[in-house]
């Protein structure tokens, strides 16, 4: 089938996700075919570099023969079974081994579910569920974050803040409230980052106050806010949440469904930060996207609760811990312990990126450059000097996204903030080449 066709086919069958699905029929898709390392290749045998593994996920790189055979194994072996009720299965009990012993310490479950959006309604139910074992139904209210994704599920996108998918749907799950976030060069450029890290979290001290805080259940937040916009906070963000939380009986909820996994230097973004979370989502790098899977992983105080003193949890998936996605995480979390891969961008590509990214600072479209592990983010601006954004927000970044596109290079945009987060497998050459074919975008685009 040619090109022609099957683009077709694609636009009188096929709804995309995050996608206004009348521009894609006028200008038809690009058909990636295979992809091999960190580069993708498409039906005109184009190949780029994925400067966002895939969607945040492809750690490993593709290609991987050991996951493939890991999982065409378990598929002829047991293609299915499920963990409800007393039965399990070999996969899924390794993995929950392999997840507790790389996570933080007092972290010693795990709950299985196919993507990170169910990992995010698990945590709703969890927090809820605790609080309610606990003698305390009315702390109900979670607090979440302006701008933070936390996935596409109804209560994934009411604990997300992400305005424009608020706006769709109606109603959102009621007893979440969002408070404004660490984004320091779109809302805080009026003060030192130092000031505005702490201002946001005396906001979320504020809201515990207002909302009561014998009303609180949570406080949700991604180490680094990824989809919207690649956000480091200030240094002083963290040590400050750290104390406001303190003062309150709450739980603390760190979605790693994209820092988790080596993306930022350490096996999850909670060491990065030395936070110490009750509940971890966590999806994506798990697998490295080979095949789906997610789940929360639970520190002591929740898991001995609902264990102890919760009955039936009333909540499972069909595919939470599929035998072959379990078994293909169990193969990549090896494969990325016996290669040093989280070690390797700690100590070599994480720098080296952040040298590499820096340089772009000095383009005369863009604001700021920064990074963190294997994630950075370029800011668009019209006017260096001032800092002044474009006025039609949207174009500029969009232009700069389809140009890199075009060149070779997968960059993402939000808004006028492009965005990398490339395989974790890439080298010390191929972010060089990156870091041209950025640089090469930009000049086309200014
Ligand atoms: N949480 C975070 C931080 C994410 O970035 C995402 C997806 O991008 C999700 C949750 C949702 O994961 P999924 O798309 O697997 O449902």
């Amino acid at each position: 089938m040619n090109l022609h066709d099957l683009q077709a086919l694609d636009r009188a069958h096929h709804l995309h996700p995050f996608t206004d699905f009348k521009a894609l029929g006028e200008e038809g898709s690009r058909i990636i075919t295979r992809a091999e390392g960190v580069y993708i290749h498409d039906s005109e045998g184009n190949g780029i570099l994925d400067g966002m593994a895939g969607l945040w996920c492809v750690n490993l790189g593709y290609g991987r023969e050991e996951l493939v055979a890991a999982a065409t194994r378990q598929l002829r072996e047991l293609p299915y079974y499920n963990n409800f009720f007393k039965t399990t299965h070999p996969p899924a009990v390794r993995l929950a081994e392999k997840l507790c012993q790389l996570a933080p310490e007092h972290v010693n479950h795990v709950f299985f579910t196919g993507s990170g959006s169910e990992a995010n309604d698990t945590v709703l139910r969890m927090v809820r569920r605790y609080w309610a074992l606990k003698g305390k139904p009315e702390k109900q209210w979670i607090i979440s974050r302006e701008n933070a994704y936390h996935g596409s599920t109804v209560a994934g996108m009411s604990l997300g803040g992400m305005a424009p998918m608020h706006a769709q749907g109606g109603p959102l799950v009621p007893g979440i409230s969002h408070v404004r976030q660490p984004y320091w060069f779109g809302e805080g450029r009026d003060q030192s980052p130092k000031a505005f890290g702490r201002a946001c979290a005396a906001a979320i001290e504020a809201r515990i106050l207002e909302l009561g805080e014998d009303n609180v259940a949570a406080f949700i937040a991604e180490p680094v806010q990824g989809a919207g916009g690649a956000i480091m906070p200030p240094a002083s963000y963290w040590p400050a949440v750290k104390e406001v939380l303190a003062k309150y009986d709450m739980l603390l909820v760190v979605d790693e469904v994209i820092c988790g996994f080596g993306r930022l230097g350490e096996w999850f973004g909670s060491q990065y930060y030395d936070l110490e979370p009750d509940l971890m989502p966590i999806a994506k790098g798990l697998s490295s996207g080979y095949l789906p899977i997610g789940g929360v992983l639970l520190g002591d105080r929740v898991a001995e609760t609902l264990i102890e003193e919760g009955g039936e949890f009333f909540h499972g998936f069909t595919y939470s811990g599929h035998p072959a996605c379990a078994a293909v995480a169990l193969k990549n979390l090896e494969i990325m312990q016996a290669e040093g891969v989280v070690e390797r961008v700690r100590d070599d590509l994480g720098p080296y990126l952040a040298e590499r990214w820096g340089e772009l600072t000095e383009h005369p479209l863009v604001g700021e450059a920064r990074s963190l592990g294997l994630m950075g983010a370029l800011e668009l601006v019209a006017d260096k000097a001032s800092g002044r954004r474009f006025d039609k927000r949207l174009a500029a970044g969009n232009l700069c996204r389809d140009l890199c596109f075009a060149s070779g290079l997968v960059m993402r945009s939000v808004g006028d903030t492009m965005i990398i987060a490339p395989p974790l497998v890439i080298t010390r050459e191929q972010i060089d080449e990156l870091v041209a074919l950025a640089r090469r975008a930009l000049d086309e685009t200014a």
